[in-house]
């Protein structure tokens, strides 16, 4: 018998179920490599974030076991108390010289980057121009600073410049901020616009370079670095969980501005350092990035040869112009159903639906890798062919 005080979450599930909203976990037992054992099958992974295969590389594995032989586990304090460890300001400084910014501040994920920059810059008289896509970490991270929120429409700067000239006399400072690259949709933010529009009108400007970082720019050096704005954009918010392979997250950019968080960044002085393992790792795969191009070089071979056979198959890629393959279907029963004959006939990947993306858009993300080899790729493409064709979706 459930509580009586909590049958209304019994409600809430079921009704989850029955519009195929629930979100069932499958469980893994490998590293996300081009191959990955998931619910005990093995399957080709589309679905993870490791865009260079870095999750499983040599090089960051040994990297993690020496800090953790030099270091412990954990570091049982704050940053701000005795928590810093020299790793750390290692990374800080190597992230900083791999983006071309001053200065980083390394945190515990991307999300929590997100919260960690926001209420430090506005608060309460200050108003956050947010585009209405951004990612739910910058949404919660403007929420808590409780300034104003005025959502501008999707990468529309127009839309962005009269919002700020209706909103901002009103308020003390403003801030623009966006998504560098869009997760749900593979397409970029118009950054030299939105630049040009947030200084025309003295407004502090912010990208989430998430789903950049280690794939776009040159050597994945970041959105930033796509669009030559080198020292321009005041802050840009990273994440080491996806092409770097690791975890945390960083907020780099104005040295002004990090020297700033380092005294007021809420989650930087109230919650623990991240570990010796995992910053000696995501070391590593700066390292490794720096040195050369070559994973990032693959994973665009890769994604070019992958979206434009999809595209001839017929499916519907949407705005993408990353390594984020949307295959758009649109009913989300419809997109659960494509995944799991995916996942019967050895194909990771995952379908998303509304709260992840608005109702009515529900697709299969696919996401291109350098790990998968040419036969990989070829495996992939038939099997979304026969499903595609099985479904009604593509002739
Ligand atoms: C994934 C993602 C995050 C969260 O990063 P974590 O390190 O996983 O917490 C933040 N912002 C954007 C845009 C993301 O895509």
């Amino acid at each position: 018998m459930t509580d009586p005080k909590l049958t209304w979450i019994e409600e809430e599930l079921r009704a989850l179920q029955d519009s195929g909203l629930f979100i069932n976990l499958r469980v893994i037992d490998s590293p996300p490599g081009a191959w990955m054992e998931v619910d005990g099958k093995r399957v080709l992974n589309l679905c993870t974030n490791n865009y260079l295969g870095l999750a499983g590389d040599e090089r960051l594995k040994r990297a993690a076991k020496q800090a953790i032989d030099d270091y412990g586990v954990g570091p049982t304090a704050v940053r701000s108390i005795a928590g810093t460890l020299s790793l750390h300001i290692e990374l800080e400084k190597a992230i900083a010289a791999f983006k071309g910014v001053e200065d980083s501040l390394y945190l515990q994920a991307g999300f929590v980057a997100n919260q960690a920059a926001l209420a430090p810059l506005v608060g309460r008289e200050d108003v956050i121009f947010s585009d209405s896509l951004n990612h739910a970490s910058i949404i919660d991270g403007a929420r808590l600073s409780r300034a104003k929120i005025v959502v501008y429409e999707h990468t529309n700067v127009a839309d962005l410049e009269a919002k700020i000239k209706e909103f901002l006399p009103q308020y003390r400072r403003g801030l623009v901020v966006t998504d560098g690259v869009f997760s749900m949709d593979g397409d970029i933010a118009p950054l030299d616009e939105i630049y040009a529009v947030a200084e025309k009108y003295g407004v502090m400007t912010m990208v989430d370079d998430a789903h950049g970082e280690g794939v776009v720019g040159e050597g994945g050096r970041g959105i930033v670095d796509h669009f030559g704005l080198h020292g321009k954009f005041d802050v840009e918010i990273g994440t080491f969980s996806k092409a770097f392979g690791a975890i945390g997250g960083v907020v780099a950019g104005k040295k002004i501005i990090v020297d700033f968080l380092r005294q007021r960044a809420r989650p930087f002085l109230f919650s623990n350092a991240v570990t010796a393992a995992d910053t000696a790792a995501c070391l590593a795969a700066v390292h490794v990035l720096a040195e050369s191009t070559t994973l990032v070089d693959r994973l665009w071979s890769n994604t070019d040869y992958f979206k434009s056979e999809m595209m001839l198959l017929g499916f519907d890629l949407g705005k993408s112009v990353t390594p984020i393959t949307p295959v758009m279907l649109g009913d989300v029963k419809l997109a659960k159903a494509f995944s799991r004959r995916l996942f019967e006939e050895g194909i990771f990947a995952m379908a998303l639906g509304f709260p992840t993306v608005p109702h009515g858009m529900a697709r299969i993300r696919v996401m291109v890798s350098a790990a998968l080899s040419q036969d990989d790729m070829d495996f992939g493409l038939e099997t979304f062919a026969a499903i595609g064709k099985e479904l009604g979706v593509v002739a």
